[in-house]
């Protein structure tokens, strides 16, 4: 059995690869200053908000919607769906780079969680059950995402 200490620094080295992927890089404390608590706890600690509570939910006007953490554009309202999950839903990713995937395994369930690829910060999920042309549905937090009009 390898050692806790061993595991940790393994853990630690992991953590440190995925964060250096992200051009955008602050402390804790420098994303307080600019987050909100909700957005913090979403956008820095993989939080959710509560189902049908979000204030892009049922939003449909036309324009675009931006990382809240970092201002980079992830997804446009062309592609904004009602899915009646209690989140803004996407069937397609403003433009390739942009949001990066990883593997999510938390809450014993295999799921694909989306996040900023400019910032790293937790979007949401996305799920292969949308509607065309993609099928997907990129299942948002309204916390996350910054909305501009046309
Ligand atoms: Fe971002």
């Amino acid at each position: 059995m390898p050692s806790v200490s061993i595991l940790r620094q393994i853990l630690t080295t992991m953590s440190k690869s995925i964060d250096n992927e992200f051009s955008v890089q602050f402390t804790p404390d420098q994303w307080k200053e600019k987050l909100d608590q909700e957005q913090y706890r979403i956008l820095r600690e993989k939080g959710t908000e509560r189902p049908f509570t979000g204030k892009y939910d049922l939003h449909f006007e036309k324009g675009v919607y931006s990382c809240a953490g970092c201002g980079s554009v992830l997804f446009t309202s062309g592609s904004k769906f009602d899915s009646g999950c209690g989140w803004p839903a996407f069937y397609q990713k403003a433009d390739e780079g942009k949001i990066v995937e990883h593997v999510d395994r938390t809450f014993g369930m295999l799921r694909t969680e989306v996040l900023c690829g400019n910032c790293g910060g937790h979007l949401g999920h996305v799920f292969p059950d949308g509607p065309r042309p993609t099928g997907m549905r990129y299942c948002i937090n309204s916390a996350s995402l910054a909305f501009e009009g046309d």
